[in-house]
């Protein structure tokens, strides 16, 4: 009997809690982290496959989505993988990309609605995930909340789970290789804040839906109207997880404007 409920509850797709087939469901989209569709840049160098880095481990499936659930979050990755693309390449027939100095791109034009979806659509996968290379991810009460946006496709204000988007270089290089996870961390003891890199880029959410910590900076996140302000770091950084947090708050925007 108990066989029999812990394999039915395994066919209850995640996503629409309908009682249907299971696709094996890649965590992080496969196309997310393959650069086949790019020859255009090197491989990662290995100078810098320093072994304190969580490098994530590539490919980790599991039957959590039903085909039209994984269909539906498709269609997001695919508009999520060409825009990564063009901000990877720094060139975009649809995005308005502006490198102002060495440390910082602004961007405008981003499909918001679409791109927010598909970004929170990937955090609530690693939080759903039994995966135990997922387990910082927990999202808490917010899981159920993310997984009805997702499932409704609602509208998310850019103040709700705002993203940052930070670039990874070294030495003027871009490499979309890369891929890490971090553990999660707070922000002024109130905020959780989730990481992970992928296609060469970070992408941090504050898990809130209420307000906006005072110290984050409004032209860094993702705004409704497609824009937002990239500041360009450098892969030795990674090194140092914590670094990494700590240079979250930078000032950069304010050093560029003067403010
Ligand atoms: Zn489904």
């Amino acid at each position: 009997m108990s066989n029999y409920l812990s394999l039915n509850a395994i066919m209850v797709c995640r996503l629409c809690q309908q009682d249907l087939e299971l696709r094996n469901s890649h965590i992080i989209p496969e196309l997310l982290w393959s650069s086949i569709y790019n020859k255009k840049h090197q491989a990662l160098p290995m100078s810098i496959g320093n072994n304190k880095l969580k490098i994530i481990q590539k490919g980790i499936r599991e039957k959590l989505l039903c085909q039209g659930c994984e269909t539906k979050l498709s269609r997001w990755e695919n508009s999520l993988k060409r825009h990564l693309v063009d901000l990877g390449d720094l060139a975009s027939d649809f995005l308005e990309i502006d490198r102002m100095n060495a440390d910082l791109i602004r961007v405008k034009n981003i499909e918001y609605r679409i791109f927010k979806l598909a970004i929170l659509s990937i955090f609530w996968r690693m939080s759903v995930s039994t995966n135990h290379v997922y387990s910082d991810y927990q999202l808490g009460p917010y899981e159920e909340i993310i997984r009805d946006i997702l499932f409704t496709e609602a509208h998310v204000p850019e103040k709700h789970f705002p993203v940052l988007i930070y670039r990874y270089e070294l030495d003027g290089m871009f490499y979309p290789d890369i891929m890490m996870h971090f553990p999660c961390r707070k922000l002024d003891q109130t905020y959780t804040i989730q990481q992970v890199i992928f296609y060469g880029h970070l992408f941090c959410i504050i898990i809130n839906n209420k307000k906006l910590p005072v110290d984050i900076q409004k032209e860094i996140i993702l705004s409704e109207t497609g824009e937002i302000f990239i500041s360009v770091r450098s892969l030795v950084e990674l090194a140092s997880p914590v670094s990494v947090f700590t240079r979250l708050l930078d000032d950069d925007v304010k050093r560029f404007y003067g403010k």
